[in-house]
């Protein structure tokens, strides 16, 4: 048996009729850069996420730095985030020519933890951008709380999470990019909303920020050759939209089926010695883009062998912490400053958890965990 990480081609089977159609009619239109394709799939990210405004662009990293702009993010700026997730968090600061901080995770849910955040808010400070990892929100209730109190912008990194919900200690649900400023969603296809190719969507319920973004992603002018501001080129394919327009009414029941493949894992490695199982807080709705277990004992990497062997896929998201990254050596960290964040990257192993595995893959990777890893 062979159980890889993903396995993109089992959803293509199940929707190759609709997803063709779709893309046959763009290519008929001839209507490839916005126009209605992409007004009707933000349109309906609008709508399946209940936010006022969802504005398409090229990438989930273009979407991080486009929110930034529109935040009125400047050079010198800090903005705090998460040492231990993909690298476009940061790059994305760093791009817009603001300065990375970062603040340790929490070591059960693997985001960012607030209070960590709290302790490094400098009077330069300016965006607060948590990550909702690996299909797990981040605790909203305390970086809004934090955000509003020191008067800086709330940024989420949704690119993880579209779908994802957490539920406010006052009660109300709220899903992934409604409670932030802004979100940045990502269309990559290994995401849970995943394109054929690169895309990505910010979602914010300012109309300041809406307006901003709609002419940041056209080179800074929403009238063609006036131009306010310098922006970028920016743009969600129109041919992405037509393909994510097919597949968003599935994406709750993929999520679902997810949650299901998790608890299913959950129970097969329970019992394994220096295994731990994800832990998903009590108020959150985890999508899982990742099913990501620790793996306790060192030496993760040539422990981890015989899995490929077996042919079972498996990654380590993420490996090196971000600020211990070689581009980051300007900022002056050193091992040592984050212990948590370090922690997990040796020894996180995400396992694979798409919606299409059989129970069997599943058992045949749990075994193969057992076999490999248990002691
Ligand atoms: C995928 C991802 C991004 C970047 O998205 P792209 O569409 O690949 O540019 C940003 N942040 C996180 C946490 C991601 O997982």
């Amino acid at each position: 048996m062979k159980v890889p990480l993903l396995d993109l081609s089992a959803q293509y089977s199940a929707l190759a009729g609709p997803l063709n159609e779709a893309i046959t009619r763009v290519v008929e239109s001839q209507r490839f850069i916005l126009g209605p394709e992409v007004d009707g799939f933000e349109k309906a990210v609008r709508e399946h996420l209940a936010a006022d405004h969802a504005i398409g662009c090229a990438s989930g990293t273009d979407a991080l730095i486009l929110s930034l702009r529109a935040l009125d993010i400047e050079p010198g700026d800090e903005v705090i985030t998460s040492p231990f997730t993909f690298f476009a968090s940061a790059g994305a600061i760093h791009n817009v020519g603001a300065r990375p901080v970062f603040a340790d995770i929490d070591p059960t849910t693997f985001n960012l933890d607030p209070t960590d955040v709290a302790d490094r808010v400098t009077d330069r400070t300016r965006v607060l951008l948590p990550v909702h990892l690996f299909g797990q929100m981040a605790p909203m209730h305390g970086f809004r709380a934090l955000a509003d109190e020191h008067g800086v912008a709330l940024l989420e990194d949704g690119a993880q999470a579209i779908g994802a919900r957490q539920r406010l200690p006052n009660g109300r649900e709220i899903t992934a990019g409604t409670l932030g400023d802004a979100c940045g969603f990502s269309f990559f296809p290994s995401k849970n909303l995943g394109g054929f190719g690169d895309g990505g969507m910010v979602v914010t319920n300012s109309k300041d920020v809406a307006d901003r973004l709609y002419r940041l992603r056209v080179h800074g002018g929403r009238q063609m050759y006036h131009h306010e501001e310098v922006g970028y080129n920016s743009r969600l394919d129109a041919l992405q939209a037509a393909v994510l327009s097919v597949k968003l009414p599935y994406l709750e029941s993929w999520s679902e089926a997810r949650r299901l493949n998790a608890r299913f894992y959950d129970a097969c490695l329970a019992d394994i010695e220096g295994i731990v199982t994800p832990r998903i807080a009590a108020e959150n709705t985890s999508i899982f883009n990742q099913y990501t277990i620790r793996v306790r004992g060192g030496r993760r990497d040539e422990r981890c062998e015989g899995l490929r062997d077996r042919g079972v896929g498996s990654a380590v998201y993420y490996p090196v912490p971000l600020h211990l990254q070689d581009c980051f050596g300007y900022l002056g960290y050193a091992k040592g400053d984050f212990p948590v964040a370090e922690r997990a990257a040796d020894e996180v192993l995400s396992l694979p958890v798409y919606p299409e595995l059989t129970e069997d893959q599943m058992s045949f990777v749990g075994d193969s965990i057992r076999e490999v890893l248990g002691r």
